[in-house]
């Protein structure tokens, strides 16, 4: 069986080892460990790595076997590795802020089932690579998703049918409410992090732990950290306080991908400092403008000309699927962009969208406006400002192209 050494310098990490691969003797051994560099293989005495998924600047993650189940299940183990130069108090509230996130997960994943579940958190203490260095990991476990990530379907397939990608809107701002309803903004919706299972389930993936642990301010209670370029809104990017429409935001900024399959680059106009995406839809797609509306509103610059909650999209998504093909799109001021050809004017509203009502008519229950506490925040490490563009990934790949920002 081959196990993967985790321990981020590692000159070798693949290891074989031919006892293990009789199942018995999988469940019964007590440790292995790596012949390369010495860490033990066989993570908290149960999680096996087998394979690499992806590496970045916060560490890497793995797809693993959980030897205590009775099939071997699949999991994924992310390890974080708190980058830069940490003293020991700023590593102790790192590792008590790890704890606490991967609490909110827990809660999150177990409650909602288009969350990854939160299977284990746990730290390792091991020798470092020269005497007296101790080396101080954190993994977490999680529910393995066998699928495909949007941003895989899209280099697939191109651009999404506007049926689709309502679906795929309705179904996250349904998550994305419960999210907030919990006081939790997700700060990275990205097609990469909506995954849709092999039975057509849609996941909301990557919350919180790594990006709400590499942050920013010791002071301000400002609320930067990893993001993603070109989907994070202003206020996200410039380390203000976010809110449930910096995660509509984003959200926005997906639909818009997977219906043009442009970039974000090719649909923002920096001259006019707004996105103009409707041109990039493709001939053959037709867009109901009422719904369009949404998208742009939903894609304002300020917070406060958004909609400030996932249920009011909902109930105007309710309101443009309901209304007459003809209808022009007043849903919502269209700040940025043109109104499309007339030839696109014309609303398409396929039959199981218009079966939402019952959905999208539901209870409005939550806050107005759930403003993140920043609990979840901690200093990682001091000194300027500094913004670097992570490759990496986890089991979707879905933690490429993020920028960490680390505040004075
Ligand atoms: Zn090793």
């Amino acid at each position: 069986m081959e196990i993967v050494c985790t321990r981020p310098s590692c000159p070798r990490p693949e290891n074989h080892f031919a006892d293990l691969d009789q199942g018995n003797t999988l469940k019964t051994v007590q440790q292995k460990f790596c012949t390369a560099c010495g860490m033990p293989l066989i993570l908290s005495g149960r999680y096996l790595t087998e394979k690499l998924l992806g590496k970045g600047g916060f560490g890497a993650a793995y797809l693993a076997r959980d030897r205590y189940t009775p099939t071997m299940r699949s999991c994924v183990v992310k390890l974080f590795q708190p980058a830069g130069d940490l003293n020991p108090s700023q590593l102790q509230l790192a590792q008590s802020l790890f704890e606490r996130e991967a609490a909110v997960l827990e809660d999150l994943g177990n409650r909602h089932r288009q969350i990854p579940d939160l299977y284990a958190f746990f730290p390792l203490i091991v020798p470092g690579s020269s005497p007296q260095v101790q080396e101080e990991y954190f993994y977490l476990v999680q529910e393995y998703i066998d699928g495909e990530d949007l941003e895989q379907t899209l280099a697939r397939q191109g651009a999404f049918p506007q049926s689709d990608v309502l679906s795929i809107l309705v179904d996250m701002l349904q998550v994305l409410s419960f999210v907030h309803e919990n006081g939790t903004i997700h700060r990275d919706i990205k097609p990469s992090n909506i995954m849709r299972h092999r039975n057509g389930t849609l996941y909301l993936l990557d919350f919180g732990a790594v990006k709400q642990v590499t942050a920013a301010s010791s002071t301000g209670g400002k609320s930067t950290g990893i993001y993603s370029m070109g989907f994070a809104p202003p206020e996200q990017m410039s380390g203000s306080t976010v809110y449930p429409s910096t995660d509509l935001y984003a959200l926005a900024v997906t639909c818009i991908t997977l219906l043009t399959g442009k970039d974000t680059g090719e649909l923002y106009d920096s001259y006019n400092n707004t996105w103009n995406w409707q041109p990039h839809i493709q001939p053959h797609t037709q867009i109901n403008s009422a719904i369009a509306a949404i998208l742009d509103r939903m894609l304002c610059a300020t917070p406060n000309q958004r909609y400030d909650s996932a249920e009011a999209v909902l109930a105007a998504l309710k309101t443009a699927v309901q209304s007459k093909p003809s209808t022009p799109a007043t849903a919502a001021p269209a700040p940025t962009a043109p109104p499309p050809p007339a030839g696109k004017r014309r609303a398409i509203v396929p039959e199981h969208i218009a079966r939402w009502p019952s959905v999208l008519g539901r209870t409005i229950s939550m806050r107005a406006s759930v403003r993140v506490t920043p609990p979840s925040e901690v200093v990682v490490g001091a000194g300027s400002l500094h913004a670097a563009r992570a490759r990496s990934a986890d089991t979707t790949r879905n933690l490429r192209d993020q920028a960490i920002v680390v505040a004075p």
